[in-house]
């Protein structure tokens, strides 16, 4: 490491021990608690995380814990945060863990990413943020600080341009526990994806080649949006004669696989008469879901039937005990029991 590399850790570094952000995973960074939250924190912004972190550690406050936990009651612990299989590998994990690793989680490179839904920006975050070993973990906040810190027109998703990154940041690594995360703070309080980033307050602004040209929004480049498919559904709030709802298990593969849904079909009335014949269907509202890749539009219907393959539920009992993804549980509001 070179002079300006010592200075660039050391100004970083001070700023985040000042002026980083106040996590609850960060207070007592154990691996497990470090764990659960990059589990969370894949595609999720960390205020939507927070809340669900502090319940979830809560109720599974070890590895032991969740391993020997029912994953019916993880999924729940992770109703409206969406990308169910990331609870369900990380439940893998831990289970993993205990059988094989003495209840540990490992810290060598080899075996965290051999543990399910641990992909290599995971296995760096882990052993940096939880072990304090060398690595950076490269997320669109450090790629959008490199490239204005070197004014590269770059993509920020570009796999080569990524491992440049790495490199430039892993050349003036030091303390990897509060390094990556003090990029990662500065790229979200700081060097801004929108708008005009707060140079005047940067600790590396002595060092930005975007700043020195007054180029700093011109890097990274953009992506034109891309656009999301729609889909349209019909769904089914089945009741029985006393009020209780028809709800099943998703298939164990797919999209929100395992969690439990109202019956429902990919089309119009005409798609969901024809699955469910004989009932008789009351249009109750249009509800629109969007998830991060796909968006369901869907017509919501009301009738009094019996279905085989459904179990019946009262109104309290789904919305404590069913593992309802939020696309579903939203629905019920529609509805109120009289
Ligand atoms: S000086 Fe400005 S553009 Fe450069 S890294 Fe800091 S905030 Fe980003």
């Amino acid at each position: 490491m070179n002079r300006d590399d010592t200075n660039f850790a050391t100004a970083l570094l001070e700023w985040y021990r000042n002026h980083g952000r106040d996590l609850p995973w960060r207070k007592n960074p154990t691996p497990y608690a470090v764990l659960v939250s990059e589990f969370m924190l894949q595609q999720t912004r960390v205020d939507t995380v927070i809340p669900y972190f502090n319940r979830f550690m809560e109720r599974f406050p070890s590895l032991t814990d969740l391993a020997k936990a029912e994953e019916g009651e993880v999924l729940r612990h992770w109703q409206g945060l969406g990308y169910y299989s990331r609870a369900r590998n990380l439940k893998k994990t831990a289970h993993k863990c205990l059988e094989s690793e003495q209840g540990c989680l490992p810290f060598d490179s080899k075996k965290l990413s051999e543990m399910p839904g641990i992909g290599p920006y995971m296995e760096k975050a882990i052993r940096a943020f939880a072990f304090d070993l060398p690595a950076v973990p490269i997320d669109g906040n450090l790629m959008r600080v490199y490239s204005r810190l070197e004014a590269l027109a770059i993509y920020p998703d570009d796999p080569k341009e990524k491992k440049k990154a790495e490199t430039y940041f892993m050349k003036r690594l030091d303390s990897p526990r509060e390094f990556g995360q003090a990029l990662m703070d500065l790229g979200e309080l700081i060097c801004l994806p929108n708008g005009t980033p707060k140079c005047e307050t940067c600790p590396l602004r002595f060092q930005c080649h975007a700043h020195a040209k007054g180029e700093e929004t011109l890097y990274p480049l953009k992506k034109t949006k891309q656009v999301r498919p729609v889909e349209h559904r019909a769904v089914l709030l089945l009741l029985d004669g006393k009020g209780n709802i028809a709800v099943r298990k998703r298939p164990s593969k797919g999209l929100l696989a395992s969690m439990d849904e109202f019956p429902n079909v990919l089309g119009d009335q005409e798609e969901l008469q024809k699955a469910y014949p004989g009932l008789s269907l009351r249009h109750l509202s249009k509800v629109t879901h969007i998830f991060s890749h796909i968006e369901w539009k869907m017509d919501v219907y009301l009738a009094v039937g019996e279905l085989p393959d459904f179990t019946y539920m009262p109104m309290t009992e789904l919305k404590e005990k069913a593992a309802l993804p939020t696309a579903f549980a939203k629905l019920l509001s529609l509805y109120s029991p009289v």
